[in-house]
C-alpha cells in the first residue's frame, strides 16, 4: 500500500528519505558522467573535486556512503531475485588511486552470491593466444549478478598503447597491426559494449582520476609503512614516468568510448571518502534506473503457497 493515506507515517518518512537518497545520488553521479566522449578533456576534471561537499562534511558524507551502501543491499536483492539484468562494473586507473578500496567499500553490503570481482593483470600466454576481449568474455556476470573488472579490455588501448612492445608481443599478423589500431580497438570496445546493453548488461566504467601530486603521496606511505609495504611494487614508479602518455590514452580512451547506454564515470580520486562516495552513488542510480522489483507471485501461486502452508501447519 504504497502513497495511501493509510500508509504509517514512519514508512511515508522511509521512502522520502529514499527518494531523496536516490535524487542525491543521481545528482552527484550525474556530475562525473561522461555521455558524450567527443566534448569531453582531463583538464576539465580536477582530481582534487568535492563537488558540494567539504571537508567539513566527511562525516555527512561518509554516513550517506552507509546509507547507499544500504540501499545498493536492496537493489541487489532484486537484481538477483528478477534474474533478468546483469551489471557490468569496470574500474580502471592508474597504481595507487583507490580501485581496490573503492571495490571493497561500496559492495561491502552486497551478497556475494550475486556478485563476481575479477582482476585482469598482464595477460598469461594462454591468453595471448586469443584474441584480447576472450578472456573478458569469459568473466562476463551472469543475469541477475554485479560483475566488478578491476582492470580489463580497456588496458588495451591504455597499457599496450603506451607501451608498444606489449602489442608486439601479442602475436597479431602483422597486417592487423595498422596505424588505424587504436580507432579499430575503440570500435570494437564500443560495438562490444553495445552488444552486451542490447542483451541486458548494464555497463558502467569508473576512471578514479587521482593527481600525480597524490600519487606520490600514497606511493610514499606504501614505502614508509611496513604494513603498506606489500602494496607497491618498483614497476609503479616506472609507470609514473610515463604519466603524461597514461593521461592522454585515457583522454583518448573515454573520448572514444562514452555513450550514453556505456558512460564513463571520471571520479576524483585524491580524496578517498569523495572517490568512494560518487562510485556508490553511480552504481545505485545505475540499479534504480532499471525498475526493479521482485517477481510478482501470480493468483495459482497464491493459491499454491497457501496450501502449502496449511499443509505445514496440518490445517489442511
Ligand atoms: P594493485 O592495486 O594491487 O597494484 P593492479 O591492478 O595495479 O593492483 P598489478 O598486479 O600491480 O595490479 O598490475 C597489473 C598490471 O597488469 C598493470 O600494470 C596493468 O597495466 C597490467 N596489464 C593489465 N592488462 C594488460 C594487458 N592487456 N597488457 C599488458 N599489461 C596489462
Ligand atoms: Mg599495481
Amino acid at each position: 500500500m504504497v502513497g495511501t493515506k493509510s500508509q504509517p507515517t514512519r514508512l511515508r518518512k522511509l521512502t522520502m528519505k529514499r527518494k531523496e537518497l536516490l535524487d542525491q545520488a543521481h545528482k552527484l553521479a550525474d556530475r562525473f558522467c561522461i555521455t558524450d566522449g567527443k566534448k569531453f578533456r582531463l583538464k576539465d576534471i580536477d582530481p582534487g573535486d568535492t563537488a558540494w561537499l567539504k571537508e567539513e562534511h566527511k562525516p555527512q558524507a561518509e554516513e550517506a556512503l552507509q546509507e547507499g551502501i544500504a540501499a545498493l543491499t536492496g537493489l541487489q536483492e532484486m537484481l538477483y531475485a528478477q534474474d533478468r539484468w546483469s551489471v557490468l562494473l569496470i574500474f580502471q586507473a592508474m597504481d595507487a588511486a583507490g580501485k581496490d578500496g573503492a571495490i571493497k567499500h561500496v559492495m561491502s553490503g552486497v551478497n556475494p552470491q550475486g556478485c563476481q570481482v575479477f582482476s585482469f593483470k598482464a595477460p598469461t600466454s594462454e591468453e595471448l593466444d586469443h584474441d584480447y576481449l576472450w578472456r573478458c568474455m569469459r568473466c562476463l556476470p551472469e543475469r541477475g549478478r554485479i560483475g566488478i573488472f578491476n582492470r580489463s579490455y580497456y588496458e588495451e588501448t591504455l597499457v599496450v598503447r603506451v607501451h608498444p612492445e606489449y602489442l608486439a608481443n601479442q602475436k597479431l599478423p602483422p597486417q592487423v597491426i595498422t596505424k588505424h589500431i587504436w580507432k579499430d580497438r575503440f570500435e570494437d570496445i564500443s560495438n562490444f559494449e553495445k552488444y552486451l546493453t542490447r542483451n541486458g548488461v548494464i555497463v558502467r566504467k569508473f576512471f578514479l582520476h587521482v593527481s600525480k601530486k597524490e600519487q606520490l603521496k600514497r606511493f610514499l606511505s606504501r614505502l614508509d609503512e611496513p604494513e603498506k609495504n606489500w602494496k607497491f611494487s618498483s614497476a609503479d614508479a616506472t609507470e609514473r614516468e610515463l604519466w603524461g602518455d597514461y593521461m592522454d590514452a585515457y583522454e583518448d580512451t573515454i573520448r572514444n568510448t562514452a555513450t550514453k547506454d556505456s558512460p564513463w564515470y571520471v571520479v576524483p580520486a585524491d580524496n578517498k571518502w569523495f572517490t568512494r562516495t560518487v562510485v556508490a552513488a553511480a552504481v545505485i542510480d545505475a540499479l534504480s534506473s532499471l525498475d526493479l522489483h521482485f517477481p510478482k507471485v501470480d493468483a495459482a501461486k497464491r493459491k499454491e503457497l497457501a496450501e502449502v502452508r496449511d499443509t505445514l501447519l496440518g490445517t489442511k
